[in-house]
């Protein structure tokens, strides 16, 4: 049985620590790279050199979205929203129901200091949180082999 089995809770508070806090990778699916350059009216090849960054994953790279000096990505605006909201990548429409975090309780509680929703809010079944879990496999990332 899944320590999650009755459901965690989570609700976003938009404070957009998880956007600006720390260095990290947002990382990239086919689908985002199609959905993206799209609703920014670029091609894909301008998208790739302009937003994006190639990650050394040791055997493959992974593409991610560039971020800032100050470590914030480069769609969060001065607002603190999203600037590609409606296509934001996987990796954000999933946190934090993330393989990583649900592979342990204690990995989820300690993320709690990063994200203010986890534990809040709405009731998320384990049906819902074992789907997102999935959709956030990094077979769903694109990955460039060396
Ligand atoms: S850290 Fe959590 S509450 Fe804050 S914007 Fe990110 S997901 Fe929402
Ligand atoms: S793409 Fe949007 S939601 Fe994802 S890290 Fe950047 S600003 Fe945040």
């Amino acid at each position: 049985m899944a320590w999650y089995s009755k459901g965690v809770c989570f609700t976003c508070k938009g404070c957009a620590h998880c956007c600006s806090s720390e260095a990290g990778y947002v990382f990239l699916s086919a689908e985002d790279l199609k959905n993206i350059p799209s609703f920014l009216s670029i091609s894909e090849e301008d998208f790739l050199e302009r937003h994006t960054r190639r990650v050394d994953m040791g055997t493959y790279y992974q593409l991610s979205l560039l971020e800032r000096d100050d470590l914030s990505c480069e769609f969060l605006g001065k607002d603190g929203r999203c600037g590609i909201y409606p296509v934001r990548p996987l990796q954000c429409r999933t946190y934090p129901f993330w393989p990583y975090l649900f592979s342990d309780r204690a990995l989820l509680e300690a993320e709690k200091a990063n994200c203010p929703g986890i534990g809040e809010g709405r009731l998320y079944s384990e049906s819902e949180i074992r789907k997102m879990v999935k959709d956030t496999l990094v077979d769903k990332l694109v990955t460039i082999v060396k």
